[in-house]
């Protein structure tokens, strides 16, 4: 047989490596041992004139480059809130790629614009959110924030009859935003990316549950008048706190407000009929951002948008010229919801995901890992000098180390924290990171991979009990 166009040694060397890398997982440190140095002198190759055969490029790449990966994809990386990928999803990932649809009209593609459209509704349902609810398949929270908070900056300025889409925000009525005082940086930059500048923001006072208090919300509204949008949030990315949003929603939408929520993992609560209670109320929102590379163990790059007033959503993104056939009101064009034009065809792993867990699988995920989070910062914070400063009833917690000296200060636990994060990420065991919470440094622990199992959970507390022995 002659295998002509398609190089089947190079792709066939590339599952070798894709599958040697998940099989070894276990095996290989979390951490990342290659540094920059050494990553820049196996990379930094010279761009060769001619050409090299496929085969060899994705050897040298996987040889070159494993070294300086970080175990996310495994069961023992509680840096950030970073998922992994179940298998079907980083399969149907590599369809999407070998089909290399480009996803912007459904006329380019048609099974990756019906895929969304389902998974669009399956994950509605899933939400609770409203049926006539638009969405967008994006990069991440990030570009989700910016979806729906240009479709706010059209809705609230519609109702003032001003028509940002032409007339743009140069002498329009200024809007406020009012924001949770603990929201992610992402929020602020799709603000200014949107054309609010972050002067325009007015942080929303939290209560001692670390949520936005009702009065906080009520003052902030009094303050001022005119067009205005404040976001919420569901799921805190230290200790994942939920504002109650069956209180604060009711309030904002009486003045008119838009509200949009911040749901890149939390809103994943309410797949699991344990921890549902921690969102009720989300679905009164306007405009809602969760991720598909977070909880739901989708490949990067995965956000998703959801907007209650679809016609502010399209009039914000939509982009029609005669070259490009538009599915002509009966197919969904993605291209009319998200902010790119060209586009990879995301919707494929998602639907993949969401089929292989079923509303059990997700429900279990959730609950596991909750639970799993918990016996960690519980594990971690019953060893001899190990604080537990906070456990969320989600997926988050924070630990934090004290310096054993009697005369040690607040800088002293705070170095030690660094240091007992440092030599355990060093072990090669395990992975987290790092944060200032309320003036004191603390270790977080974030947990949402499928595969972290209970085996991982004690390999990790016996790496934080070496690491703690080391540093005596
Ligand atoms: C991760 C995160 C974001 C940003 O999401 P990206 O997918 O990285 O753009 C926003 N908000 C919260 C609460 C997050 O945890």
């Amino acid at each position: 047989m002659t295998e002509t166009r398609t190089d089947r040694a190079a792709l066939e060397r590339g599952l070798h490596h894709a599958l040697a890398f998940l099989d070894g997982l276990d095996q290989r440190p979390v951490l990342a041992r290659a540094g920059l140095e050494e990553l820049r002198r196996a990379l930094g190759k010279p761009l060769p004139q001619a050409g090299i055969p496929g085969v060899q490029v994705i050897d040298e790449l996987v040889a070159d480059a494993q070294p300086g990966i970080n175990a996310s994809q495994g069961g023992r990386f509680f840096g950030w809130v970073i998922g992994g990928g179940v298998p079907s999803a980083i399969a149907a990932d590599w369809m999407t790629t070998v089909w290399d649809q480009n996803a912007a009209l459904y006329a380019a593609t048609p099974a990756a614009a019906v895929v969304e459209e389902v998974a669009g509704a399956w994950l509605k349902d899933l939400f609770g959110l409203p049926a006539e609810a638009s969405f967008a398949f994006v990069t991440g929270c990030q570009m989700a924030h910016v979806t729906c908070l240009a479709a706010a900056r059209h809705g609230v300025l519609r109702d003032k009859g001003w028509d940002v889409e032409h007339r743009g925000l140069f002498g329009a009525p200024p809007i406020r935003v009012l924001a949770n005082a603990d929201r992610h940086g992402s929020v602020d930059v799709a603000l200014r990316i949107l054309g609010f500048g972050l002067d325009s923001i007015v942080p929303l006072p939290l209560d001692d549950r670390n949520r936005v208090s009702a009065e906080g919300l009520k003052a902030a509204l009094a303050a001022g008048d005119g067009p205005t949008v404040v976001v919420l949030q569901a799921g805190e990315l230290n200790l994942a706190g939920f504002d109650p949003f069956a209180d604060l929603i009711p309030i904002a939408k009486a003045s008119g407000a838009w509200v949009h929520v911040d749901g890149a993992f939390g809103l994943w609560a309410q797949v699991s009929p344990d921890h549902r209670h921690l969102v009720t109320g989300v679905d009164l929102a306007d405009s809602w951002t969760t991720d598909g590379h977070k909880y739901l163990n989708v490949p990067y790059d995965s956000g998703l948008a959801f907007v209650r007033d679809a016609a502010a959503h399209r009039a914000a993104m939509t982009l029609s010229t005669s070259y490009l056939p538009a599915g002509g009101g009966v197919a969904r064009d993605p291209i009319d919801w998200t902010p790119e034009l060209s586009r990879r065809a995301r919707g494929f792993a998602v639907y993949a995901a969401l089929r292989e867990l079923g509303r059990d699988g997700l429900a279990d995920l959730v609950r596991r890992t909750s639970r799993h989070a918990r016996t960690l910062a519980e594990g971690i914070g019953a060893l001899p000098g190990a604080e537990l400063v906070g456990v969320s009833e989600l997926n988050q917690a924070l630990v934090r180390f004290h310096d054993p000296s009697t005369s040690a200060t607040v800088q002293d636990h705070n170095a030690r924290t660094d240091r007992i994060i440092a030599t355990v990420n060093a072990s090669g065991e395990a992975l987290f990171g790092g944060v200032d919470w309320r003036g004191r440094r603390c270790m977080r622990i974030s947990v949402c991979n499928w595969r972290t199992t209970e085996d991982d959970l004690t390999r990790t507390i016996e790496a934080v009990r070496g690491a703690l022995l080391q540093n005596s």
